[in-house]
């Protein structure tokens, strides 16, 4: 926010941190999540029904206040930055100390610093048998992430969200944390901040979770947000209670706007109704032309041209692969190409198919994506499509790593060397003695052709890349078949196909460098 930057110092006044909770699934996001509201009610506030609101903000022992986003998971976290909004002062990350690092833990580790957020780790569920927090505390490491009392920089903390253990410390840890940040505001201006979640509610019209960052809102201030506006007419918070006002690092629930703007947009107050109505209006025209347009993220294609006007310092790639092995070796090649004038990062690698957080996470860094023997979800193919990512597939190490090469020297063009020309859904399998596997399939996209080169792809992993052994549309031998409709597939020498598994047809094309 560009006009916070504006204030006097001395018109700024201590802030609460607000705090993202991020974690591998069941590892008790939720649970902590309710633990904290419900633990930290001051008297007077009980009676009040507790609502999801997005957000809520809590008083400690010490007396101090913090605000979570009560939207657990990196995919809000992220969604919001790739909006281009920073809400988000210190990462949470859960891990349960009866279970271990988990893929997610990872991606919820690269998400907090790819954002640049502290991290403060919690290791939860200490309360049970199996607990071993040294043995998750021994695995952080591996990864970089050493403890403080390990004679690392992240602070941590045994919990238990089921009895409450350690949970004050961790908020102490937070606020700790939150000192060094020296968060201010002023909150003695028109108050600008963040939209958390909007809907339409039938009885109440639009309704609208706002977080205050900086100045305060109240009951009759005009309110634009993102391309909406409207008087604020009445704010509750998360226990429904009624609010005049509220300041900075303060989450409301707000009546009075003409529509629901997305979460991320920001929003600000202003003088006049009629100059906030034109703005919101040409907002959503411009918004409206905008999505006709295309968003310019960063492409193997783009690095050339960015490179030629200077403007490009730093390729950020995120890279997803069939194991472990393959992963390894393609980040810390695609590292090496390095050079001083431009910075490749890796800013989160994994094992399995590219997935919508994946896309999510491109689309707020500004990277591109590259899987070896992966493809994406469908939804993430969508979102790729429509954040404009590129998302490079290859099936040869070498391959990726000459192409990105080449992009990052500036000059060549890199082109694809083959196309995916069809998909088919395995829907049934038949096992057939001296004959094999057949497929009962579906055509769901383009055309399968009998001379075709085919991918076998479960769960978005490549298992099997060969040719087809035959076609047939019921007893016949055809040449191709087109979406819509089904066919019989049997594979060279591959007899493992399972229902459910994709036929990828692809062929492959002459290569074109051009200098
Ligand atoms: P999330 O998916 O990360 O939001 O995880 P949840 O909060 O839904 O928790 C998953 C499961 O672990 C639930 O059954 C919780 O009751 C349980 N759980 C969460 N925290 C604790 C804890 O500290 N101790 C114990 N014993 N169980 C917990």
């Amino acid at each position: 926010l560009e006009e916070m930057q504006e204030e006097n110092e001395e018109d700024l006044e201590e802030r609460a941190p607000i705090v993202t909770i991020m974690g591998h699934v069941d590892h008790g996001k939720t649970s902590l999540l309710d633990y904290i509201r419900n633990a930290n009610v001051t008297a007077g506030e009980a009676g009040g029904i507790t609502q999801h609101i997005g957000a809520y903000k809590v008083k400690t022992e010490s007396g101090r206040t913090v605000t979570f986003l009560d939207t657990p998971g990196h995919e809000a976290f992220t969604a919001m930055r790739a909006r281009g909004a920073k809400v988000t002062d210190v990462v949470i990350i859960v891990v349960a100390a009866d279970d271990s690092v988990m893929p997610q833990t990872k991606e919820a580790i690269n998400h907090a610093q790819a954002a640049g957020s502290p991290i403060i780790i919690a290791l939860n569920k200490i309360d049970k048998p199996g607990a071993n927090p040294d043995k998750v505390r021994e695995e952080l490491s591996q990864m970089n992430i050493l403890v403080e009392e390990w004679g690392g920089k992240y602070q941590s903390q045994e919990v238990s969200a089921k009895t409450g253990q350690g949970i004050p410390d961790l908020l102490e840890k937070v606020l700790l944390e939150a000192e060094l940040l020296e968060l201010k505001a002023n909150p003695n201006r028109q108050a600008i901040g963040t939209v958390i979640e909007a809907s339409l509610d039938k009885g109440r019209g639009y309704v609208a979770t706002m977080l205050v960052q900086t100045g305060t809102l109240h009951i009759g201030d005009i309110v634009l947000a993102g391309s909406h506006y409207g008087r604020v007419k009445a704010m509750t918070d998360h226990r429904g209670r009624k609010m005049k006002e509220a300041g900075p690092s303060t989450p409301v629930q707000l009546l009075g706007l003409d529509g629901a703007p997305q979460a991320g947009d920001k929003f600000l107050v202003m003088e006049s109704e009629r100059e906030a109505r034109e703005i919101a209006s040409n907002r959503s025209q411009m918004q409206r032309e905008q999505s006709l347009r295309t968003r310019k993220h960063i492409t193997l294609d783009e690095i050339g041209r960015r490179l030629a006007i200077g403007t490009f310092k730093e390729l950020n790639v995120i890279v997803k692969g069939d194991v472990d092995g393959s992963v390894e070796a393609l980040s810390d090649s695609l590292l090496k190409l390095s050079t001083p004038e431009v910075q490749v990062s890796i800013i989160n690698k994994g094992v399995g198919a590219i997935s919508e957080s994946d896309v999510l996470l491109a689309s707020a860094s500004d990277a591109i994506i590259i899987g070896f023997q992966v493809r994406p979800s469908q939804n993430a193919r969508k979102l790729a499509e429509q954040e404009q990512i590129d998302v490079r597939l290859y099936s040869i190490i070498y391959d990726a790593i000459n192409e990105v090469k080449d992009a990052m020297e500036g000059m060549l063009a890199p082109t694809l060397k083959e196309e995916i020309v069809g998909n088919a859904e395995v829907r049934d399998v038949f096992k057939i003695t001296k004959v094999g596997t057949i497929a009962g399939c579906m055509v769901t996209d383009g055309v399968i052709q009998r001379n075709a080169k085919v991918r076998l792809v479960r769960d978005g992993i490549v298992v099997m890349d060969g040719e087809i052994l035959a076609l047939k549309r019921f007893k016949d031998d055809v040449s191709e078949v087109r979406q819509g409709y089904e066919c019989g597939i049997s594979l060279k020498n591959y007899n493992d196909i399972q229902e459910g598994d994709i036929i990828e047809a692809y062929t492959e094309k002459e290569v074109k460098r051009k200098l």
